[in-house]
């Protein structure tokens, strides 16, 4: 039986080639915007998967972060309770939002100033994405999408606050722009009505979240992250699930391993 990373290293010269060609055609990595991926092409599965992502390295060096020992997603099976740990301190407003299909996922851009405060410094919300089935699991339960609410402060480093998605009620904003979603390789949409992106967290029956460091979970796999993944779920219907299911490829990186790292959980 011939294995993924046997066809990969069989084919090896041939992707070095296509490899080269991509990145001369596509110039120079683009830093602060890892999902456009001008360092060459990587996928979820086959030759260009995650399990290769490290080795895509070469000749783009920024991919080497995805060999690091602090990567996202993970299974979050347990967490220490800290007490000090607050209820997030959002300042958010209401904003339009272009949506654009990035090929990898469906990406929702925000105009506004919209900011998360943390240890002092000001994280300026700039995009939230979808990703179906949900990368990290919560005591083993994975859940049908997972949004990543991203946000930068003006050192780059990054605050990722995550909303798990299940199967149950309409979800309202989601109601909003579902038929509008770009096809791949469609037109952005620029949405119409204006929305506090915070309407997708959970508020029921708390604001509890999980919070560890980690890494983006798409190349170039930078580990300059602080995640907070909500410990409850919202819900959207299974026809809306399915629409991203449907415009999305499978996108969901494996798990990577904990090596050492603390998850906390909060107790408000
Ligand atoms: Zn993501």
């Amino acid at each position: 039986m011939t294995t993924k990373l046997q066809l990969f290293k069989s084919f090896g010269p041939f992707n070095l080639v296509l490899m080269l060609a991509v990145v001369i055609l596509a110039g120079s990595c683009k830093k602060d915007e890892p999902d456009v991926h001008l360092c060459g092409p990587w996928e979820y599965e086959g030759e260009f998967g995650p399990e290769h992502w490290g080795e895509l390295a070469d000749p783009c060096e920024e991919y080497v972060h995805c060999n690091g020992m602090a990567q996202s997603p993970i299974a979050i099976d347990g967490a220490t309770v800290d007490d000090n740990l607050t209820a997030l301190d959002l300042h958010y407003t209401t904003t339009n939002t272009h949506i654009t299909h990035k090929g990898h996922t469906i990406e929702f851009e925000v105009e506004e100033n919209n900011v998360l405060k943390l240890g002092g410094k000001d994280y300026e919300l700039s995009q939230f994405h979808f990703h179906a089935q949900s990368e990290h699991t919560l005591q083993g339960v994975p859940y049908h999408m997972e949004v990543h609410f991203v946000h930068v402060n003006d050192l780059g480093d990054r605050a990722v606050i995550s909303v798990m998605f299940k199967d149950g009620a309409a979800n309202a904003f989601l109601a909003q722009v579902i038929g509008n979603l770009p096809n791949p390789g469609g037109a952005p949409y620029t949405s119409t009505t204006r929305f506090d992106p915070s309407v997708l967290f959970p508020t029921t029956p708390s604001a509890d979240y999980f919070t560890y460091p980690g890494s983006l979970t798409t190349p170039n796999c930078e580990e300059n992250v602080t995640w907070f993944i909500y410990q409850h779920p919202v819900e959207a219907s299974t026809a809306q699930i399915l629409r991203f299911r449907d415009l999305m490829p499978r996108n969901n990186r494996p798990h990577a391993p904990l090596n050492g790292r603390t998850v906390r959980v909060s107790d408000l």
